[in-house]
């Protein structure tokens, strides 16, 4: 058998293709914030995680420009050689400081992040226990680490203390959950978690991808949300959400952020973040710290579609966030709708297996500060007309 065999035999997507209903990789020619144009035609976006619209606004632009200026446009190498910018540092103290930690460390993506945090930290004699519904990034860094893993229920965490229970006390535990699950937008129970972490001496990472900008008094994520800042020993974010712009951090006390800057791969042989990236990050924090009635904003719009999707008959599942699944089982019906609100002018993101369990395809809808009431008026047209045409309502 020959190694590409595999992919001769993987049709799926070429069916699809054919089919018309292939929903992945769509050209997108132009964006505005709230809308982009796909085959020259607008369409209202509730398929980003822009959740501050913040990618268009004028002083993050701006930011971006002078760093061109001042750095050039990329940085051709590592921070730990010759990729560090006193703006790096900077961002670094912006985001200890934002998060209420002792320090932070930032990496090019936030995949690059939970993959460096957790190998780097769970060692050969260690364990990480992870939620089945984790992040692929945060599943990928236990596998790269050489630690066992344990895998709970998820939000089960009644299970999660039988394998803390089972496993040998002389190892060094690592619990790892989502802050705001991305595909079901449940907010993680921190308050029923943290004594189960403390009870077993375990050490708790928080992937925050979603609840930056989001969550939290002044947007700081999910354990401010739930007060419990000093009690989340490590809490990792990306920037390719509200931050508007790509890389990722790690926050932490002190020493491990120490430990981590010089034991994790994939900062250490990887290219820094460019210049623009990091004044976007820098511009858009301070946005979000200076300019607390978006977060309002996105909460007023995120209710309302809550409300009304529900009452339309859609099912959306334990959601308490921005991120609302319409749940709707069968994939050829979840690509029918996609299709059907695309053409209409509606961007959303059909989700199936494996990224969902079997049986639990959805359409990934989510919103952001900067949608207009019309806009939305007009998105729960679409969908209405497109869930009662397919069946689903
Ligand atoms: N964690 C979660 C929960 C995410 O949803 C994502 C991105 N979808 C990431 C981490 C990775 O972030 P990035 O896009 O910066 O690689």
């Amino acid at each position: 058998m020959h190694l590409f065999d595999k992919c001769a035999a993987f049709t799926t997507a070429r069916d699809a293709r054919a089919a018309g209903l292939y929903p992945y990789f769509q050209r997108i020619t132009e964006s505005r914030d709230t809308e982009v144009v796909i085959d020259g035609q607008r369409k209202v976006m509730i398929g980003s995680n822009n959740y501050m619209g913040l990618t268009h606004h004028p002083l993050v632009l701006d930011a971006a420009r002078h760093a061109l200026e001042t750095y050039g446009s990329g940085n051709t190498g590592s921070r730990f050689l010759n990729g560090n910018l006193d703006i790096h540092d900077l961002l670094e103290e912006e985001l200890a400081d934002f998060t209420g930690k002792e320090a932070a460390l930032v990496f090019s993506t936030g995949y690059q992040t939970n993959l460096g945090a957790i190998a780097a930290t769970v060692g050969r004699g260690d364990t990480v226990f992870l939620d089945k519904y984790g992040h692929a990034c945060l599943q990928d860094g236990a596998r790269l680490s050489f630690g066992q893993t344990e895998r709970f229920r998820h939000e089960d965490y009644a299970h999660l203390e039988n394998l803390l229970q089972a496993t040998d006390p002389d190892r060094g535990k690592l619990v790892v959950v989502d802050g705001v699950y991305s595909m079901e937008g449940d907010i993680a129970n921190l308050p029923e978690l943290v004594p189960l972490v403390k009870k077993y001496d375990a050490a708790l990472l928080v992937d925050d991808a979603h609840s930056l900008g989001v969550l939290g008094p002044n947007g700081e994520g999910t354990a401010a949300h739930w007060g419990l800042t000093d009690e989340v020993d490590l809490i990792t974010g990306t920037f390719s959400k509200s931050l508007a712009s790509i890389g990722g951090f790690v926050a932490g006390d002190d020493i491990v952020i120490d430990y981590l800057r010089n034991h994790a791969r994939t900062q250490i042989f990887s290219a820094s973040m460019p210049p623009s990236a990091v004044a976007t990050v820098r511009a858009a924090l301070e946005l979000i710290r200076t300019e607390p009635e978006r977060r309002t904003r996105l909460w007023e719009v995120t209710h309302r579609m809550m409300a009304e999707l529900k009452a339309m008959g859609y099912e959306i599942g334990p959601t308490g966030t921005p991120i609302i699944p319409l749940l709707i089982g069968p994939m050829d019906v979840t690509f029918q709708v996609w299709r059907h609100a695309l053409d209409a002018g509606v961007f959303t993101n059909p989700v199936v297996p494996p990224a969902v369990p079997e049986g639990g395809c959805r359409l990934r809808t989510s919103y952001m500060a900067t949608h207009t009431d019309e806009q939305l008026d007009f998105v729960l047209e679409v969908l209405e007309k497109a869930g009662k045409k397919y069946g689903v309502l």
